[in-house]
């Protein structure tokens, strides 16, 4: 690669523990859907963080907002009434059915606290000693030990175990896995609407609304992480909403505050009990800081419509997908997903595919070596997308 690249890469050898496998890249600026590399190549962003950036790299409102806070409030610590925290959380709940909220700083510890809340609502409300949390074969919940339990998949524990105890997976589509699963020690489902790290796949509306009865009938709460499919990214304002489910619990994060760290989990009324003072906390939860950004970006998805957009945009971007997909059926095996959360599952190998996407300037993730996972903002100009999709099809007529 370039001079200043190699300089950072060797660099970070010395300093950071090696946990990542990064990409052969070093970021230095962004605005809007472009990111700038430290040698001042200009890219597409078509990955936003992961799912995070939705409003686009440095957008001029949510800086106006984070600098008009910065100057008031940082922290206090959540040992006070914070005005900023109020205010987000009506905001939050005007979106779904949910009742209260109880913020946190990431998806992982968002699932960390449904888990919790299932298992305290369950013992302390209704008086059963119901624990386990059954969830999907192919799910992503996080990184604590408890999400890697409940994440299930041995290449993410290796040399962690023993994960704590109480979590079981199931084949998806599978009711009749699922029903035998649901023992009386079970407190609850977690169900991603869209598996995201999984490589991006939509789990079927019918068969979710099967789980969810099942486990009304069960006694069972019924949750949904939300982390990656939230904030307007399938085209509802929450995954779940595309098929009209009620989760007792959701999980958030990754979009809520476009970059700074926070995180969300939504109960109803109800199952909210199950947490008291002293039950469940965190130091940096839910800071004036982070609230009053997160609360600007919320309200430009409402009033910008993005949700909509999401799903207008994300469909014409599909359609297109899938045209190059028959056109060369040998190249993609399949386009996924919904609004603008898509995969294409190549049928060549991905990594040079990938590649020669980055080189040609366009920024997005390789799924298990085959998917390509496309995440942009929900901002993004369609003029992008397009011509993302013709170098695609350029890319692949020569692969
Ligand atoms: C990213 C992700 C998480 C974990 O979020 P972190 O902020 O990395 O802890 C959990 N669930 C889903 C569905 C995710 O996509």
């Amino acid at each position: 690669m370039t001079k200043a690249f190699d300089a950072v890469k060797a660099e970070e050898e010395h300093l950071l523990c090696r946990s990542y496998s990064r990409y052969p890249l070093a970021i230095a600026r962004g605005k809007g859907a472009r990111l700038w590399d430290v040698d001042g190549k200009e890219y597409v962003d078509l990955l936003a963080g992961i799912a995070v950036t939705a409003l686009g790299h440095c957008n001029d409102e949510v800086c106006a907002a984070l600098e008009a806070q910065v100057h008031r409030l940082w922290h206090v610590s959540n040992l006070f009434y914070q005005e900023p925290q109020l205010e987000l959380a009506r905001l939050l709940l005007s979106t779904s059915h949910h009742g209260k909220v109880f913020f946190c700083n990431s998806g992982a510890e968002a699932n960390e606290a449904s888990i919790k809340l299932a298992r305290r609502y369950m013992r302390t409300i209704r008086q059963r000693d119901a624990f386990e949390i059954i969830t999907l074969n192919g799910c992503f919940h996080g990184r604590t030990l408890a999400t890697l339990a409940a994440t299930g998949r041995e290449s993410l524990s290796d040399g962690f175990t023993p994960l704590p105890e109480g979590f079981k997976q199931v084949p998806p589509l599978d009711m009749a896995a699922l029903e035998s699963a649901l023992t009386p020690s079970v407190a609850a489902v977690l169900v991603e609407v869209v598996q995201g790290e999984g490589g991006i796949v939509p789990l079927p509306g019918d068969w979710l609304r099967e789980v969810e009865t099942l486990c009304r009938k069960r006694d069972v709460l019924f949750m949904c992480d939300e982390v990656q499919a939230g904030f307007c990214r399938t085209g509802t304002f929450w995954a779940f909403q595309n098929y009209g489910l009620t989760p007792d619990i959701i999980s958030t994060a990754k979009a809520l505050a476009n970059g700074l760290p926070m995180g969300a989990m939504l109960a109803t009324d109800e199952v909210a009990q199950g947490f008291v003072a002293g039950s469940h906390a965190t130091t940096f939860g839910g800071g004036a800081l982070v609230s009053a950004v997160a609360t600007k970006i919320v309200e430009i998805m409402l009033r910008d419509h993005l949700a909509d957009r999401a799903a207008e945009v994300g469909g014409r971007f599909k359609a297109r997908l899938e045209a190059i997909q028959r056109r060369l059926p040998e190249k993609i095996r399949e386009v996924r997903g919904m609004g603008l959360m898509l995969g294409v599952e190549l049928a060549v190998p991905g990594r040079p595919v990938w590649t020669e996407l980055l080189r040609r300037g366009y920024i997005c993730n390789l799924s298990h070596d085959v998917t390509l996972r496309l995440l942009p903002p929900l901002t993004i100009e369609e003029i992008d997308l397009i011509n993302f999709a013709t170098s695609l099809e350029d890319i692949l007529q020569a692969a």
